[in-house]
């Protein structure tokens, strides 16, 4: 009995997904220009597919499980379950309209030919605000629409926003954040839930990994107590003697956001010697 994943071919998913696997302990053989290729050490066979075709093999039931971005969940409705957010593949579905026109706001979108490749969101982000719009669907390269008269406004999938500004063009709406999901067939059996269950835990202790640091520093007795109480742990700090006398090292886990913050107040308490290291994988 294996799990079946159906992941990206080629494209902005397809490395970070093999990585996320391969991150999970997973070992696959990744040959170019094959359709499927099977894990060796985890029951596990992976598909290679368009993006857009994966919420149906899912919904289908030819693949147990999927990644794909939240954008192409929601633009297809497929009957599928989201199941864990995956941290890569961050982006998100703006409007744009050229550098020149002026917008105020939502309404001035109204009566707009806008191109895009997702009618549905589009249709439904123009209908929540009472915006009635000609929506114009394109496959691709929908950011020069405006430019050869084919659209007033786009719709389109942005990260750093420098397609847009090459193009002539300004965001002015987001319509939807997106990030790459783990998606799942609603009706599993048994056996393949319950591998599921093992590769999401795995998922999990890769991803509080990234989000954690292991820091190790040296702290003067006489400010210990103020110092532990700094540092939140996992339970709470480890603390060591040093070989000398008056000082300890103390070891704990912090949390990448909290980082530089805490690192000044540990300073400003008399702590020396701080090293901040990657954890690679984390279960708590
Ligand atoms: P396919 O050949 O599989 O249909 P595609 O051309 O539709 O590929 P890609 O451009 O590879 O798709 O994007 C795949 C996904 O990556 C998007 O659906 C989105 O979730 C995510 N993504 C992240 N950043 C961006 C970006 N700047 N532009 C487009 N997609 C992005
Ligand atoms: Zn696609």
């Amino acid at each position: 009995m294996k799990l079946k994943i159906a992941i990206q071919k080629s494209g902005r998913l397809h490395e970070d997904s093999i990585k996320l696997l391969k991150e999970c302990g997973i070992d696959i053989n990744n040959g170019v220009n094959k359709l499927k290729t099977e894990a060796t050490n985890f029951p596990l066979e992976v598909f290679f597919l368009r993006d857009d075709d994966i919420p149906q093999y899912i919904e289908d039931g030819v693949a147990d499980i999927g990644v794909v971005g939240e954008n192409v969940v929601l633009e297809k409705k497929k009957q599928v379950r989201v199941v864990e957010k995956l941290g890569f593949g961050k982006c998100r579905l703006s409007m744009a309209v050229p550098k020149a026109m002026d917008y105020n706001n939502v309404k001035d979108l109204h009566n707009l030919k806008i191109a895009t490749s997702y009618p549905v969101i589009l249709g439904d982000f123009l209908k929540n605000n009472g915006v009635t719009a000609d929506i114009h669907e394109i496959s691709g390269s929908v950011e020069i629409a405006p430019g050869i008269g084919l659209a007033a406004a786009i719709c389109d999938l942005v990260s750093s926003g420098s397609t847009l500004f090459m193009n002539g063009l300004k965001e002015v709406e987001t319509v939807l954040k997106s990030e790459a999901v783990l998606i799942a067939n609603e009706g599993l059996q048994e056996a393949q839930q319950l591998l599921l269950q093992k590769l999401l835990f795995r998922i999990q202790a890769v991803r509080k990994a990234k989000n954690n640091k292991y820091i190790l520093l040296n702290a003067p007795n006489n400010n210990l107590k103020e110092i532990i109480s700094l540092l939140p742990g996992m339970k709470s700090p480890t603390v060591l003697p040093l070989a000398e006398e008056g000082w300890s090292s103390v070891h704990s886990v912090l949390n990448e956001n909290d980082f530089w913050d805490i690192i000044e107040s540990l300073k400003a308490a008399g702590a020396q010697g701080i090293l901040v290291v990657p954890i690679e994988k984390m279960v708590i």
